[in-house]
């Protein structure tokens, strides 16, 4: 496989350069879509908003679904990289906001376009590939909304969903997970409500500051006291707004919060704490009204099909190049799961190694790979950078050997 790194790198360093948020990735589907059209894909646009589908069929076998996303983070690059992004976007809420890649999308993008001219120059393969290129993974609602606009309907039943996250892993590491590899997502919202004031005659107010001080630490106690330690559950309070000046005590406060579970029932179990715990932190504060708890989004655990993910795992081990780890259960998240429920097909997502080598000298063991990716900007820091070239040359290798495997 003859795979032109050079332009490749170049469609990675304009991506990051020009981060988009969720549901906005209109200039990035412009160049995907012009990319595939270029090189005979039949294309679709506008897919559950702005996800881009290509399909190129030469028949005579199923159709094999290979996927990335598209969107980036309201996040403030921090990386000193010469294409760092300076842009902004005004998101859902209205408000002007830093955007990054911080997540490696971009990356997931570009390798998805480098494996459709690698696989559209192969003849020596016959069946039908599917290339989707979703919007809003980090939303949660880009998988779906695809699903909604009749994705398999429009363009075909695949027999298997293929995909890939970029991690701190060296390069030249590909972690394949069969089972519960990705965490359930569960994004809320709580408004805590109060009754606004003077900083100087707190008796005259319920403060709702203090309120959701008092609820962040609380929240903590879900995971230490409720959920036992065998389980794997991550409550996280990524955002706490309230007031804007120090004399004054605002009327609410607004929490967003990050759930990450592993187990339904566990699931179910930590939802209603943390609603429990919200209700009567404000009917402790004696709240003039209750509080509101809605969900952002929610998204199922990806649960890899055995067979699949073992498929995978020796393509990938055959092929010699890569060092093949199971990573454990990812507190991740991912929305990837969604399309193989819709198709009633089996998923194989793995994590694409993208971290500097050199940042892990001496590490053998995967114990001593994990202590050194403690040690590295994890996806969504303001200074996560893969390593570009050698990650898109083995991201690009790693979709093909997997399509691969299934194209015959
Ligand atoms: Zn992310
Ligand atoms: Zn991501």
């Amino acid at each position: 496989m003859a795979v032109e790194l050079d332009p490749l790198v170049a469609i990675y360093e304009d991506l990051h350069r020009h981060p988009e948020l969720g549901r906005q990735e209109h200039r990035t589907a412009g160049i995907v879509a012009g990319r595939l059209r270029a090189l005979g894909y039949d294309v679709a646009t506008g897919v559950g908003g702005t996800g881009v589908v290509g399909v190129l069929d030469r028949g005579r076998g199923g159709t094999v679904l290979l996927r990335a996303d598209m969107d980036a983070l309201p996040v403030l690059e921090d990386t000193g990289l010469p294409y760092a992004s300076t842009a902004t976007a005004t998101d859902a809420n209205g408000e002007s906001v830093p955007v990054m890649h911080a997540c490696g999308h971009d990356l997931h993008t570009t390798c998805l376009l480098g494996a459709a001219a690698a696989l559209a120059e192969d003849n020596s393969w016959q069946g039908r590939l599917m290339l989707v290129f979703q919007p809003d993974e980090e939303g949660g609602g880009g998988a779906q909304a695809m699903v909604d606009d009749g994705i398999f309907a429009r363009f075909g039943t695949p027999e298997v969903v293929l995909g890939q996250h970029v991690a701190p892993l060296p390069v030249g590491v590909l972690g394949v997970r069969p089972g519960p590899a990705f965490a359930a997502s569960d994004a809320l919202r709580i408004t805590l409500h109060g009754r606004g004031g003077h900083g100087s005659r707190p008796e005259a107010t319920v403060d709702p500051v203090v309120m959701g001080a008092a609820l962040v630490q609380r929240l903590q106690t879900v995971v230490s006291r409720e959920v036992a330690a065998t389980e794997t559950v991550v409550v996280t309070v990524g955002s706490f707004h309230a007031g804007v000046a120090p004399n004054v005590i605002p009327d609410s406060a607004v929490l967003g919060l990050s759930v990450r579970t592993t187990d339904e029932a566990v699931r179910v179990g930590v939802l209603a704490a943390i609603e429990r715990m919200v209700r009567a932190e404000a009917a402790a504060a004696d709240a003039p009204r209750p509080p509101e708890i809605e969900v952002l989004h929610t998204f199922p655990p990806v649960v890899n099909d055995a067979a699949a993910s073992e498929r995978v795992r020796e393509a990938f081990s055959a092929a010699g190049r890569w060092i093949v780890v199971d990573p454990g259960p990812v507190t991740g998240s991912e929305d990837v799961g969604i399309l193989a429920a819709a198709a009633g097909a089996p998923c194989a997502y793995w994590l694409l190694g993208g971290a500097d080598p050199a940042l892990f000298a001496g590490a053998e063991t995967l114990e001593e790979i994990r202590t050194a990716v403690a040690d590295l900007p994890s996806n969504h820091s303001p200074r996560y950078a893969p390593l570009a070239a050698p990650a898109l040359e083995s991201g690009v290798a790693a979709l093909v050997t997997a399509a691969r495997s299934w194209l015959s």
